[in-house]
Formats: structure tokens, sequence, C-alpha cells
């Protein structure tokens, strides 16, 4: 798939790879430097569980996510920078620059996106919808229970929806969208009452970086 070949070694792409278009479950090949760990460790002996699926991040060890509210502040710093790392590979199409990527509820890395509405002439083709499908590919699995979006822009209203069906448990986000945001600031889609499932919101992650990107590009294109 082009995104691949688009950006080989980039950490923010650890599916990359002929046969890719899923993250995972880790095999050893095609995987960056930086996600060295236990997925590559030896067989699997027959009646052990699983080998877990997605990319090993730092943090997948440890409680996911931390404890602590600094540690946990860390984590979604962390994962916010390789958000906005994926956000600007979206200027080289004219795409807004909107990044994002689904962790599971271990902290394991299971799928990426950026937004390519212009690339792909798909009005759906944005950056939270991608990287579902992408962790949907990589579980086999539609619902993502448990597993936390981490976007540089609060969502719209499709991909609120998408979050609230595919029953996310965690939105992360950069900047505040006060004109089409539905996920606390035009509409609130994610905690409404009568949805059957709820989305805990941690807003204003890397708020500066995340909304100057955006700011920078709108005035490029002015
Ligand atoms: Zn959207």
């Amino acid at each position: 798939m082009p995104d691949d070949v688009a950006h080989p070694g980039d950490p923010a792409h650890p599916g990359e790879g002929p046969a890719s278009g899923t993250v995972g479950p880790a095999s050893g090949t095609g995987r960056p430097a930086s996600g060295t760990g236990r997925a590559a460790s030896g067989p699997t002996a027959a009646g052990a569980a699983p080998e877990p699926r997605g990319l090993d991040l730092p943090w997948a060890d440890g409680t996911f996510p931390p404890d602590t509210v600094a540690a946990r502040r860390q984590v979604w710093d962390a994962l916010m920078g390789l958000a906005l790392h994926e956000a600007t590979h979206a200027l080289a199409s004219d795409d807004v620059p909107v990044g994002a990527l689904v962790v599971g509820p271990d902290g394991r890395l299971l799928g990426v996106g950026r937004n390519r509405r212009e690339e792909t002439g798909d009005p759906t083709a944005h950056a939270e919808v991608l990287a579902l499908r992408q962790a949907a590919a990589t579980l086999g699995e539609w619902r993502l229970e448990g597993c936390t979006l981490v976007v540089t822009l609060e969502p719209c209203v499709m991909c609120a929806g998408a979050l609230v069906l595919a029953r996310v448990e965690r939105l992360v986000l950069g900047a505040w969208d006060p004109k089409a945001g539905a996920t606390g600031s035009v509409w609130d889609l994610v905690r409404d009452q009568r949805a059957n499932h709820a989305v805990e919101v941690v807003g204003g992650i890397r708020e500066d970086e995340c909304a100057h990107l955006l700011r920078a590009f709108f005035a490029a294109q002015r």
C-alpha cells in the first residue's frame, strides 16, 4: 500500500512492509529498531496465551495507562508526538494536517492514520476513521473495547460517531475545534446519555503544537 512505501522506517508506520495494512502480530520483520521487546521472543508454546497484537511501545509492559497523573500525562504527550508526526505527512497531499492513532488496553500500538481526504478523494478518509480501521484489522475485530484513540484535533461528527460505534474507551485529543468539534465543543456525541456507550475524553494534550500545525497550514493556503 502506498502509505507504507512512502515512509520507510517511519516509527509512526509500524506496519510497513509489502504484506501489511495492519500492525502486527509482530513477527520480527519490518519492525522499527525502537520496537524491540517481548513479541519477538521465541516460539509460543502450545496452549500458551496468544501472541499480543500490535506494536510494542515503551510503556506497554506496565499498567496502561499508568496510575499517576504525571505518568499518564507523559504517555499522552508521547503518543500525541506520534500523532503529530503522522499529521505532518498529510501536508504532502495538501490535506489538512490531522493525525491519529489507536493503542490497545495494554498500550500497544494497533493503528495509525492521517487525514487523506484530498489524497484519496474520499470524504470519510479522516485520520480517526483510518486509524480505527487499521486497529480493527490488527485485532481482527470491530469492537475496540479498552482502546484509546489519540488525535491531534477534536473529532468531527462522523469520527465521534465512529468512536462510539467502535466502543473506544478513551479519546485523547490535542486541539479543540470550536467550529466543528463533536466531542465537547459544538456537540458532545461521545458523552450523550442517550447512547449506550460513553467515551472518556482527555483534552488539550500538546494543544499549542497541534493548533499551530493547523494554523500554519491554513495560513499557507491563503
Ligand atoms: Zn472526522
